[in-house]
């Protein structure tokens, strides 16, 4: 009962597709590779200098290469010693709600063993046994 009222809840309260699962183990991977999303994936220098204007977060960062997804930044709050944020008890909320499923959307992913998970709240087998039934009335009512 308690899951499937867990369910209605992020698929249709929160909008979820995914379960955010395990915890964090203090790499700092996600730290040191980043994309920026405003509307587009920042691509551009010029792009970036107006975001920082916006929000405070966008200042910590540096730009360090470019691929085919935009330009890729780390953080300059992290120590690269220890891998800690160094300003852990204020970082932004972008921080303290990573990672969230809309990294999927802007053509990113997890950190190379990342202690998270996020595994679909709908399986592929329920998506595979909904779509079989449709079919299976459609082909009934088709030859009746
Ligand atoms: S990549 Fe994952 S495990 Fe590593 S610091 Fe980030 S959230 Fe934590
Ligand atoms: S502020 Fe801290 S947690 Fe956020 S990206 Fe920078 S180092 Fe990582």
């Amino acid at each position: 009962m308690f899951k499937k009222l867990k369910k209605f809840f992020y698929i249709y309260i929160l909008r979820k597709k995914y379960y955010r699962t395990g915890s964090c183990l203090g790499c700092g991977r996600c730290c040191r590779k980043i994309y920026v999303k405003h509307k587009n994936v920042i691509q551009t220098e010029e792009e970036f200098k107006k975001l920082q204007l916006l929000h405070p977060f966008y200042t910590y960062l540096k730009v360090i290469d470019k691929d085919e997804t935009g330009l890729v930044f780390e953080c300059t709050k992290l120590d690269k010693t220890t891998n800690k944020c160094t300003i852990h008890r204020t970082r932004p909320g972008i921080c303290r709600r990573y990672p969230q499923e809309e990294l999927f959307s802007m053509g990113g992913t997890l950190a190379e063993h990342c202690g998270y998970r996020l595994e679909p709240i709908i399986s592929f087998d329920e998506v595979f046994n909904k779509i079989s039934k449709k079919e299976y009335k459609k082909n009934k009512n088709i030859s009746m």
